[in-house]
């Protein structure tokens, strides 16, 4: 085998005859954009999380966007929300001019703190935005008690279901997922919103489309607008993953059950893995991120585990400490510490469908090498 092959990536979409099938149909039909498959797509998609409405967008970030301005968020305004995320669900309050007030995590969920949440809220807060982090939902039935607009960020957390069995992204709010190659489903690049509210569809459908209203002529437009549309190449894409979704689940399930079993067999002192499902919270696995034990150098293990053939990655940094962030908003160390300790320590680990219990193995195994100081092989 050669080194390249070697390599155990850190994701891997699933990809076959049924994706190039409806790429092609799409590709012959010579209809590529604003064409049937979008609507198809959003319908199934709204149908498999119980939402009234989806509307598809051509990234997870430009649902954000689209999603926030729905909610009524504008300039000056407050939104709370997580320091531990992808950091484009902060910058997405910045497009607006508004300002991301953020609240510490759950050392368990890694998700926003709801008490923490309630105490950053102020008069000037227009909304709040959880991020359902690695899968695992937010405690969004808690921040509904204070009766403010909600956007989600569950971008992570396809497959993922509250207490009271209703799917994240299934509530009403706007909530946005996105198709990017390592997400639960891929469309190369893109999102979608699903919604409860048709006047936020209605809005939506016609921002990401240059503004123009469905009843209106082509050069007509009646609001600013966006070109935020998702191709229906893409749609086609997201249709085919659709249909494998609850075997791709099912096999992200799988592969977290061998990590669980293998790190179990021989534990590390001081690694945390991701907290098992409780409460009745149902995780959408995405990710598979422990957290380092505290005396080991994150960065090194990174590059030790690379050496040996295994890919990984910090995940996440913390969004208050990136240089951006500490220069505009005077962010510095301390301020959350709970998602300090977890950022500085976490790494993703590879983690995709088709993932064998002998690549689950090697992994575990090199990681245990690395940690314990033995050189390579
Ligand atoms: C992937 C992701 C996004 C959006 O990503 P895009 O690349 O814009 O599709 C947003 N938030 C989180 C937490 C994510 O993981």
């Amino acid at each position: 085998m050669s080194v390249e092959t070697d390599v155990i990536p850190l994701a891997k979409p699933v990809l076959g005859r049924e994706e190039e099938d409806r790429v092609l149909e799409v590709l012959r039909s010579g209809h590529l954009s604003l064409g049937p498959r979008v609507p198809a797509f959003e319908q199934a998609f709204a149908e498999r999380l119980g939402a009234a409405h989806a509307s598809a967008v051509s990234s997870g970030t430009a649902g954000l966007h689209l999603a926030l301005r729905a909610a009524g968020v504008s300039e000056g305004d407050e939104v709370v929300t997580s320091p531990f995320s992808f950091v484009a669900s902060a910058n997405a309050i910045l497009y607006e001019r508004a300002t991301p007030v953020f609240a510490d995590i759950d050392p368990v969920t890694l998700n926003i703190d709801p008490a923490a949440a309630a105490t950053a809220i102020t008069e000037r807060t227009s909304a709040l935005l959880p991020v359902h982090i690695f899968g695992y939902p937010a405690d969004t039935p808690a921040l509904e008690r204070h009766g403010l607009p909600i956007v989600e960020d569950a971008c992570e957390a396809l497959g993922a279901s509250h207490p009271d069995g209703v799917a994240v992204g299934g509530r009403g709010h706007p909530a946005v997922f996105a198709f990017y190659a390592n997400k639960q489903i891929t469309t190369g690049e893109g999102g979608l919103i699903a919604l409860g509210d048709a006047a936020h569809k209605e809005r939506i459908d016609s921002e990401r489309n240059q503004g123009r209203a469905p009843d209106m002529g082509w050069l007509d437009h009646d609001r600013l607008g966006f070109n935020y549309r998702l191709s229906d190449i893409a749609c086609a894409l997201g249709l085919a993953q659709l249909g494998r979704l609850d075997q791709m689940l099912a096999d992200r399930a799988r592969v977290a059950a061998a990590y669980r079993t293998a790190f179990a067999a021989d534990p590390v002192e001081d690694l945390t893995l991701p907290c098992e499902d409780h409460d009745g919270n149902v995780r959408g696995w995405f990710v598979f991120v422990v957290q380092l034990p505290h005396a080991v150098d994150r960065d090194e293990t990174i590059r030790a585990l690379a050496a040996r053939g295994i890919q990984s990655k910090p995940y996440l940094p913390a969004i208050h400490l990136m240089s951006f962030y500490r220069e505009r908003f005077g962010h510095r160390e301390g301020q959350f510490p709970v998602c300090e300790d977890v950022a500085a320590r976490s790494i993703a680990l590879p983690f995709f469908p088709a993932m064998t219990e002998g690549q689950v193995a090697r992994v575990t195994q090199e990681l245990r090498g690395v940690l314990a100081g033995a050189p390579a092989a």
